[in-house]
């Protein structure tokens, strides 16, 4: 069976950035497990696996613009360490959940200097281009439930 719309896929991957550093992978995490044609995933590593079957093996390098899109300096902000009053030490690295326009996002802390803090709110891997090893391990027709609820059950998915 081949990877199309409504197939529920499960793949073995490895994630890599430009400078060869391993982001992610599913020895971590075990296989991930998709619903073809929904979203589930990012467009252009959903667009790489079209196609294929179980026991493809194969390499794709996603622009930011087919991934997590391109970095928003307008989500970068540097704000008083004041309202940070709540936490005893910021640092570098902290997340924080902020309310902001688009609702509750989680904004990382890119700076602490003496009475300034600077939070960036893009995505962990906006503007980078991203390497994947991919290795497809399971390919079945989709059950209408897990179609209408937007996800996978079973072992590598949801579990009710
Ligand atoms: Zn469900």
């Amino acid at each position: 069976m081949h990877i199309r719309e409504n197939t529920v896929v499960l793949i073995d991957y490895r994630l890599t950035n430009d400078a060869e550093e391993l982001i992610d992978s599913s020895d971590e995490h075990g296989p991930l497990g998709y619903i073809h044609g929904h979203g589930n995933i990012i467009p252009g590593l959903e667009q790489a696996l079209e196609g294929r079957a179980v026991g493809d093996n194969f390499k794709a390098s996603i622009e930011p613009s087919m991934a997590y899109g391109e970095k928003n300096p307008a989500l970068t902000q540097t704000l008083p360490s004041s309202m940070f009053g709540g936490v005893d030490q910021i640092a570098v690295g902290m997340q924080f959940h902020a309310q902001t326009d688009h609702g509750v996002e989680v904004v990382t802390v890119t700076s602490v200097e003496a009475e300034q803090v600077t939070i960036d709110g893009n995505h962990p891997l906006a503007g980078q281009t991203l390497h994947f090893e991919v290795t497809v391990r399971e390919v079945r027709e989709a059950q209408a439930e897990e179609i209408e609820h937007g996800h996978v059950h079973g072992e590598h998915g949801h579990h009710h």
